[in-house]
């Protein structure tokens, strides 16, 4: 997306196409480009892209493949009562959409991408294949030792993958510049926060989903042109419900169930789309100044950040759900949408300890299934439709 600035028309047009595009013509442009470079893909929720990067790697986050593929050989490899994600992610892979990567990472966020890794071996086996365990214990002596020693052998897998040498400065940076994407993107949610008609949900999701895809650069001059466009604009104030969503963390909701949600009147003032982008809620380059070794400060902001997920252990004494209720309030919203993909374990499995928190804190919510496929809006559009004007009109009782 390089050249002339854009009017935000066009931002928001060449996102959407980025969204749809199954073949991933821009990694093959981007490959074009750069003789050489490899494109390696990888699950939700989280990867350390900043090692990919440092590799000579662009990172590919490969979501499924939403309401426009039609699974065939997909379910074969699936029983019926597991989630639509890695169904459509086999169906990308056999259809040869997926052929442009030279490998796929797999995050430990649950057993079924752990089990697709193992079938992606089977299928791909020419193809690098990796599994990442990340920590669940963060005390720096035991995860955080751990987790240096994964993200060495993953590095060096890489650099061997593109024929280069790991580098430190290359690895510091992919930091800074990670970072940097970070700091938009938080910007991106405080503005949704502070003046959700200026940056709906809708048009932040099609930028965020533009992040997978980019090279982490382009993204950053996405989100800074976007930025800038909407704090101009004119734009009427609407005074929608203020609705947080939860569960959304790895099968994505299609966009138009985004849509329906606001035209619902709901605003969705925060959520947990792609965690990647927001895993580290803070600079990691910061450590930099004190620690030499990019790779332990790499592992070390995966540990402090206490990031609240379905996938990610809560250590006793922390109950689940003090975080959501605490972004609830840091982030004045009035309800919360708890929209999880339907047969998707780590979100079902937490719902309940989540809405005991949200009781306990007196916070309404509204909860509902959804698949990356789904079609039929208008029940969600009924359900979101009535969440919303309880909320308007007895909200502050
Ligand atoms: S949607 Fe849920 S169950 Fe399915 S792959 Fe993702 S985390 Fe696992």
């Amino acid at each position: 997306m390089g050249g002339p600035v854009m009017t935000k028309a066009e931002l928001l047009a060449r996102c959407e196409e980025l969204y749809e595009d199954l073949d991933l013509t821009s990694v093959r442009e981007w490959k074009e480009q750069n003789p050489g470079g490899r494109a390696v893909g990888y699950l939700p929720t989280y990867v350390p892209r900043e090692i990919l990067h440092a590799a000579g790697v662009l990172p590919v986050g490969i979501l499924g493949a939403g309401e426009q593929l039609e699974i065939v050989r997909g379910d074969a490899c699936f029983q019926s009562y597991i989630c639509h994600l890695p169904r459509s992610v086999v169906e990308l892979g056999l259809s040869g959409r997926l052929d442009v990567l030279d490998g796929m990472i797999f995050p430990s966020t649950c057993d079924v991408i752990r089990n697709l890794s193992g079938i992606w071996r089977i299928l791909f086996p020419d193809k690098y294949t990796r599994y990442l365990d990340v920590p669940q214990n963060f005390a720096p002596e035991v995860g955080g030792a751990f987790y240096e020693v994964v993200l060495r052998e993953l590095w060096s897998e890489l650099c061997a993958l593109s024929g280069r040498e790991p580098d430190d400065e290359a690895l510091r940076a992919a930091i800074t510049l990670y970072d940097a994407n970070r700091k938009l993107v938080r910007e991106l949610y405080d503005l949704r926060a502070a003046e959700p008609w200026r940056a709906p949900a809708s048009e932040a999701y099609l930028l965020l989903r533009a992040g997978m895809v980019l090279p982490v650069e382009e993204h950053t001059r996405v989100l800074a042109e976007y930025l800038a466009l909407v704090r101009e604009e004119e734009r009427a104030m609407v005074d929608n419900a203020r609705v947080l969503l939860t569960g959304a963390f790895c099968e994505q909701p299609p966009l138009t169930l985004i849509r329906t949600l606001e035209r619902a009147g709901c605003d969705l003032i925060d959520d947990d789309f792609m965690p990647v982008l927001r895993w580290l809620g803070h600079d990691a380059g910061d450590a930099l100044e004190t620690d030499g070794d990019p790779v332990r400060v790499l592992a070390e902001a995966y540990l402090g950040d206490e990031q609240e997920s379905a996938c990610r252990f809560v250590p006793d004494g922390q109950p689940k759900g003090a975080r959501l209720v605490e972004t609830v309030r840091r982030r004045a919203a009035e309800g919360v949408v708890c929209a999880a993909p339907s047969f998707c374990d780590p979100a079902l499995l937490e719902r309940p300890m989540l809405q005991s928190a949200l009781d306990e804190a007196g916070i309404a919510y509204t909860a509902f299934k959804y698949a990356e496929n789904t079609g039929q809006m208008q029940p969600i559009r009924e359900q979101a439709g009535t969440f919303a004007d309880t909320i308007k009109l007895w909200g502050d009782e």
